[in-house]
């Protein structure tokens, strides 16, 4: 399998905040890899660095074969590397359906944006009864799976998702993780942060555990699903 992304050795810092030390990870053509961590872990760094919003003082990011770390933010989305940061960010007073056409504001090609606009209604029915309705009258679920919507008009080869479970309810939770499984099935790789470690690794197929801005645990879903550390630190009981 190739890589699509390859972090190596990152380390950055927020004046005199260390965020993140010596963070290496991979994603493979096809994968589902989570991202896990407590809050302030660095996990949030780690994508914002990778899509080109913050500068790291050491390390490289790679996509594809090139070196990506000091591309400006508009050309690594060109290259098919969108982020969906933290709490959704909708356009409340835009309908369903103008949130998602800004997600295709740096496509020219108009058919394509129906196209894919088209394929996220089919994917997301929810929206597709929505899509006259302001955004911001929407549950909580629902604006999450819009925010999603958007990125994927920008034809994802990898998907950055930061938290998209938060404050969500279970039945919720289960229904975004389900619409993630169907993205990637669908063609696109998936870089997952989430606290909800339980959800995440039902899903995913590899995964990175961040502490303190240090990769302390990596392996396939299953090893650290049933690995004593993470069962202690973020399954519970
Ligand atoms: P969360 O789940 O709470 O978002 P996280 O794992 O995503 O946590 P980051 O947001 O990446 O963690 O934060 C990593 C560290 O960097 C934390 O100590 C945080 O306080 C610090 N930090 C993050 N953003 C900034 C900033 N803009 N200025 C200063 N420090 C920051």
């Amino acid at each position: 399998m190739n890589n699509i992304l390859e972090v190596a050795d990152l380390d950055v810092a927020y004046g005199k905040v260390q965020a993140l030390s010596g963070v290496s990870l991979t994603v493979r053509e096809g994968e589902i890899v989570s991202l896990l961590g407590n809050n302030g872990a660095g996990k949030s760094t780690t994508v914002a660095t990778i899509s080109g919003l913050v500068r790291a003082q050491r390390g490289t990011v790679t996509a594809f074969g090139r070196d990506i770390t000091r591309a400006t933010p508009w050309s690594i989305v060109e290259k098919g590397l969108i982020h969906v940061p933290e709490g959704r960010r909708i356009f409340s007073r835009l309908t369903v359906h103008e949130n998602l056409l800004i997600g295709g504001y740096s496509i020219r090609d108009k058919a394509l944006i129906d196209t894919r606009i088209r394929q996220v209604y089919d994917l997301l029915p929810r929206l597709a009864d929505r899509r006259g309705q302001q955004g911001g009258t929407l549950s909580g679920g629902e604006q999450q799976m819009l925010a999603i919507g958007r990125a994927m008009i920008a034809g994802p080869q990898l998907l950055m998702l930061d938290e998209p479970t938060m404050g969500l309810a279970p039945l919720v939770v289960a229904q975004v993780m389900e619409t993630i499984t169907e993205i990637n099935r669908a063609g696109a790789s998936v870089l997952l942060i989430e606290q909800n470690a339980r959800a995440a690794l039902k899903v995913a197929h590899r995964g990175y555990v961040l502490d303190s801005g240090r990769v302390t645990l990596s392996g396939t879903a299953a090893d650290l699903a049933n690995d004593p550390q993470v069962v202690a630190a973020y399954l519970g009981k």
